[in-house]
């Protein structure tokens, strides 16, 4: 008789990877907007989709209490509870939601290796990239501070709040450029702060900023801090930092938007998926494809230029169509 028995240590730990290795047909990666809309259209479609949330589950719009301009909601809502509304419609058609961060990918073979918190593997035929984009901050405490008080890094978003006001624009690219101009048409008087003397924005958006009688571009300024009672009152700005002529600047302000880029949550996906120079990923125009067959994009993740709640959700829409027809030519 066989008393003693050693573990097959390789056998148990084959068998716990067995054990965490899912095969599904479709993959959503991502719980903003467009993740929770391809997941509605994905499994009215039969697709059974998979969903995971990321460590900001319903995306940026929770960090927001009014969204006045998304469709369907007369009296406005807050963001929270837009996102869980979207929640709860996708898990009406199925759509399995759970809680966990992509950390790698494998999209070299036919079946798309996703590695979820660095421990379970889901086998994918097809996948969808909803990670969206995080705006960048200066770094300030008081931008934490003020969050949702004043301080915004979204003048289509927020602008609308500000109507008749002064604000401040961060930035010296295109992006401030355009926010500048679009506050510049609903503010009383907009102060670009650039921290150069010359503004990297295109030559045509250079010129309409200046032709701008209510912009006043600051420049050679940086930002030290904001402040404010009750929310955002000024802002303290350090004028030519490190030459003689330093000077310190305190202007009243009732906004401030930070307009220095975004960075697309696209590191993980890089190795196999075609981004531009900034990192969104690249879609075939008029589509959600991506340079890999049966992986799609949506969302801010792959959107430079309107970065809205309600083009991320079409854009979720288009990605869940395209993968519905991917899946059913590889039958
Ligand atoms: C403060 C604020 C206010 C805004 N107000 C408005 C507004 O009023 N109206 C409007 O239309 N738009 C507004 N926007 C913009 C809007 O929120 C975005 O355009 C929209 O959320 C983009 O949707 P998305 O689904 O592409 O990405 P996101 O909402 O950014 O969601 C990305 C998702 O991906 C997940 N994720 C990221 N990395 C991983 C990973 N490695 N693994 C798994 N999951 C991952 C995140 O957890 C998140 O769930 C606002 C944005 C902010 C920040």
């Amino acid at each position: 008789m066989e008393l003693f028995k050693p573990l097959n240590l390789d056998k148990v730990i084959q068998n716990k990877e067995i054990e965490n290795v899912e095969n599904i047909k479709c993959l959503i990666i991502g719980s903003g907007p467009a993740g929770y809309t391809a997941a509605i259209y994905a499994s009215r479609a039969n697709l059974k989709p998979l969903l995971y949330t990321g460590l900001e589950m319903g995306g940026q719009l929770t960090t927001t209490t009014e969204v006045d301009n998304y469709p369907g909601y007369p009296a406005g809502v807050t963001g929270p509870v837009m996102m869980e509304d979207f929640k709860k419609q996708a898990e009406r058609f199925g759509a399995e939601i759970r809680f966990g961060i992509v950390t790698d990918v494998d999209f070299s073979g036919k079946k798309y290796k996703v590695t979820i918190d660095d421990k379970k593997i889901i086998i994918a035929d097809a996948v969808i990239i909803a990670t969206g984009a995080t705006a960048k901050y200066l770094g300030l405490e008081s931008e934490t501070k003020y969050a949702g008080m004043g301080v915004s890094a979204c003048a289509t978003c927020d602008g609308f709040f500000y109507k008749g006001k002064d604000v401040a624009v961060v930035g010296g690219g295109d992006t401030a450029a355009e926010e500048a101009t679009y506050l510049a048409g609903l503010c009383r008087k907009v102060y670009l702060i650039v921290r150069r003397n010359e503004l990297r924005a295109s030559k045509v958006m250079q010129d309409k900023v200046i032709a701008t009688k209510n912009i006043e571009i600051l420049w050679e300024h940086q930002t030290i801090d904001l402040f404010g009672e009750n929310g955002v009152e000024g802002v303290t700005l350090i004028k030519k930092k490190g030459t003689t002529n330093e000077e310190i600047v305190k202007i009243k302000i009732d906004g401030f938007f930070l307009a220095i880029g975004h960075k697309p949550n696209t590191d993980v996906f890089k190795k196999y998926i075609e981004t531009d120079k900034v990192g969104y990923i690249k879609t075939v125009p008029g589509t959600s494809k991506t340079n890999i067959a049966g992986v799609f994009a949506a969302g801010d993740v792959q959107d430079p230029h309107y970065r809205q709640a309600i083009t991320a959700a079409g854009s979720g829409c288009m990605a869940a169509i395209d993968a519905e027809r991917y899946l059913s030519e590889l039958k």
